[in-house]
């Protein structure tokens, strides 16, 4: 079984990096904190990288100190990329390329539809019917026998949380709860996850919502909710675009639309759109996949190389 393959990979190599992916969200960084303070527990060595900084309401979890934004890849036994979604977003493409060509341990842990990672990967330990990477983690923690203490726990349950929005949406499976429950009896900290995740909100970022939630704009033909955030705007509310994390959900609570699109500036000089849907019959990840990005059936996203650019007719895309 693969899941056993992966477990023998763990037992038999000592260094392992760990892998988060570009713009981290609180699935992919706490699946890898637990993963790492595991390998600890084990008395492996482990490091964690990502291209990007960490998101403030994610830095109360153990260890994030520890992620490096680059690191070379030559000294690793095995490479574990947890909740990538797809090989670009990784951040390390080429490199991983050549790692699992040369290595073979390049082992890919997602809940995504199958991608062009699946292809490189070495060993993919994948389940799309389940809520986040972390619930598949978790699985593996289990199967390892390995002393779970109350920090790993909490970051499993910080993926949970955070991937379904707080046990909000769809993908809140019965294993989903039950994981969970069996979480807390291990001692994870659900008041410090929400405190932090939900519950952290600065003025600058609630002044930011603000800007998107008064541009709130409905299409009446294709019934699809939207909105816009320029870097002038986060100048203006002295925020980053991490604080916008959060608020296309809220957009999206509109009931009649089809989908929401909220569309941002980075700093980066390109547009990022963050889409989601409530509806059964509506896929955002075919919409995200048109323009390079992807995502779940309920929540993606993609980036372009635009500008935001408000004219006469109302806000537009003007691609570079
Ligand atoms: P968010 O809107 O929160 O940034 O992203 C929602 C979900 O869409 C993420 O959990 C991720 O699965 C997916 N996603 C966002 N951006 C991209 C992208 O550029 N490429 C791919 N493959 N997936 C993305
Ligand atoms: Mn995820």
């Amino acid at each position: 079984m693969l899941l056993d393959k992966v477990i023998s990979k763990i037992k038999n190599y000592q260094k392992f990096l760990l892998m988060i992916h570009e713009e981290p969200d609180g699935d992919t960084l706490a699946a890898t904190v637990a993963m790492y303070l595991v390998l600890k527990e084990l008395g492996k060595q482990a490091w964690m990288v990502c291209k990007d900084s960490i998101p403030k309401p994610f830095l109360f979890l153990p260890e994030v100190k520890r992620i490096q934004k680059d690191i070379l890849f030559g000294d690793f036994e095995v490479i574990i990329i947890i909740d990538c979604g797809d090989l670009r977003r990784t951040g390390f493409a080429e490199r991983l390329k050549k790692f699992s060509r040369v290595h073979k341990n390049l082992i890919n842990i997602d809940h995504h539809p199958k991608n062009d990672l699946w292809k490189i990967a070495n060993f993919n330990l994948t389940d799309q019917k389940v809520s986040s990477a972390s619930e598949i983690v978790w699985r593996l923690i289990k199967k390892l026998e390995v002393n779970i203490n109350r920090n790993i726990a909490t970051a499993i349950l910080t993926g949970i949380y955070t991937d379904t929005g707080g046990f909000k949406h769809s993908n809140t499976s019965p294993e989903t709860l039950r994981v969970s429950s069996e979480l807390l009896n291990y001692g994870a900290r659900l008041k410090e996850i929400t405190k932090n995740v939900s519950l952290n909100k600065s003025i600058s970022s609630l002044k930011l919502w603000g800007v998107a939630l008064s541009r709130i704009h409905k299409n009446k033909n294709l019934q699809i909710v939207s909105s816009v955030i320029t870097r002038k705007d986060l100048e203006e509310c002295g925020a980053t675009y991490y604080d916008l994390a959060g608020v296309v959900n809220l957009m999206n609570s509109i009931p009649d639309s089809k989908a929401t699109i909220l569309f941002f500036e980075t700093p980066e000089g390109q547009i990022r759109a963050s889409l989601r849907t409530e509806k059964d019959n509506v896929d955002v990840s075919r919409i995200a996949k048109l323009f390079g990005g992807g995502g779940h059936k309920k929540a993606a996203g993609f980036t372009i190389p635009a500008d935001l650019k408000l004219n006469g007719n109302g806000w537009e895309i003007a691609l570079k």
